[in-house]
């Protein structure tokens, strides 16, 4: 399947990873807007929250859990953080393989600029 992030979660694509478990990965975005800007995915395939299938639920809370725990390791839990999914055309998503953007590090601008 030609999908960069499952790439990724295989290791022929390199990454800077920030985390990782059975179920979820963690790395630095290529091309981060924010000072702090982490992708958080499931290892599995899965193209936008439009398919999060009943039996997906809890490893979408994974990877919430997740981004709870890297916010925390990355200095920036209590300075604040947005967790960000883009769904779709109007999103602006470019990645087929579901993911949050964990952005922090500034002071954020508003959600649609
Ligand atoms: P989307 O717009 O789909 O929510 O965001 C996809 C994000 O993935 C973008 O911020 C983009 O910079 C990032 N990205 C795309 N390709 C790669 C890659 O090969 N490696 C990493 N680390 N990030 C990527
Ligand atoms: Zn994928």
């Amino acid at each position: 399947m030609d999908c960069i992030f499952c790439k990724i979660v295989e290791g022929s694509v390199p990454s800077k990873k920030v985390y990782e478990n059975e179920h979820v990965l963690a790395f630095h975005d290529i091309q981060p807007s924010a000072p702090v800007h982490i992708l958080i995915i499931p290892k599995k395939h899965i193209p936008t929250m439009n398919d999060v299938e009943a039996g997906d639920w809890g490893l979408i809370g994974e990877v919430h859990r997740a981004a709870q725990e890297i916010a925390r390791q990355e200095g920036v839990a209590e300075s604040g953080y947005r967790l960000i999914n883009n769904c779709g055309s109007d999103s602006g998503q470019v990645v087929f393989h579901i993911h949050y953007h964990l952005l922090a590090g500034t002071k954020l601008g508003p959600l649609n600029a």
